[in-house]
């Protein structure tokens, strides 16, 4: 082969290369907005944080901390954590993240509700300790945007961290090595529910969640996402070597992060935004729960 159609053929490989790990990592690409007048606020926190403060003080299994604070044109909000810890040994350590894509509000719903059970039933999921952060990005929650107060997409952040709430999430991550890592998101492109199943080896378990979702009576998206992304039967299958690319090309998603920093069960959920609310909630406990069932079953 001439030195010509070598580098062709390098230059090919790479491009293709980037433009797989650019669809793991822009979840969602959506183009830049440049700053306009600050948006109304469309969902109040005060009553958000009340939720869950009632939760931990009606529950002997519950506690809740504030990670840190944001802050935007003055106003401030928190970072909440919920934490459950098994009366027994600990086996397993689960984090549970939503809402880093503010105007996604399926998946904060589904951990709010699913914080609510681990209250109600101190035996569920025995030697699982879990940590819940519902709402990662609190100023995009509040305004249903996408991105923060700095018209950043966080979801992106996680080479770089000039993002407060992605350094918040960084030091989770120092903090403890999880087992399980599951980050829950909205989609309004797919026909049906899908997960990005990130450099993990257990077939079984993926198809377990999608077997769930589906035995729910809910859709399975099977097709393109994002273009150059195929779900096969709701499965997405990032190598190891794409996330590290990812890392490489600084676009990096807080799954992708804490999936590069030693967590060996992480996914991403992408539940569908044609369904309604109630639904879109729905199909990411099915998911989550076929998770934590082998998980306690092993
Ligand atoms: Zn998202």
């Amino acid at each position: 082969m001439s030195r010509r159609r070598k580098i062709i053929g390098a230059v090919a490989f790479l491009a293709a290369a980037v433009g797989i790990t650019a669809g793991c990592a822009f979840w969602h690409w959506a183009p830049f907005h440049g700053p306009t007048t600050p948006p109304e606020a469309i969902r109040s926190f005060a009553t958000l944080q009340r939720r869950m403060e009632t939760l931990v003080a009606d529950s002997n299994a519950l506690t809740i901390r504030a990670l840190g604070e944001v802050s935007y044109d003055g106003a401030s909000w928190p970072v909440l954590m919920l934490s459950r810890a098994p009366g027994g040994q600990v086996h397993t350590r689960a984090l549970l993240t939503g809402g880093i894509h503010g105007n996604e509000p399926a998946g904060t719903e589904c951990l709010l509700q699913f914080a609510e059970v681990l209250s109600r039933e101190a035996s569920l999921y025995p030697g699982v300790a879990f940590d819940i952060i519902p709402v990662v990005n609190p100023w995009g929650w509040v305004h249903g945007r996408r991105r923060n107060g700095d018209n950043c997409d966080l979801n992106r952040e996680f080479n770089t961290f000039k993002a407060r709430e992605s350094r918040l999430m960084r030091e989770v991550c120092k903090d403890k090595k999880y087992d399980i890592m599951v980050d829950l998101h909205e989609d309004s492109h797919a026909n049906g529910f899908y997960l990005y199943r990130l450099a993990n080896p257990d077939t079984e378990c993926c198809r377990a969640m999608i077997e769930s979702v589906q035995a729910g009576g809910y859709p399975i998206h099977d097709g393109r996402v994002m273009k150059i992304f195929r779900a096969r039967n709701g499965i997405i299958n990032c190598a190891l070597w794409s996330l590290r690319l990812a890392r490489v090309t600084r676009q990096l998603s807080l799954s992708n992060y804490f999936r590069l920093e030693g967590c060996p069960r992480t996914f991403l959920f992408e539940s569908p935004r044609q369904l309604e609310g109630k639904a879109r909630v729905d199909v990411h406990r099915l998911a989550l729960e076929a998770l934590l069932e082998r998980e306690t079953s092993e």
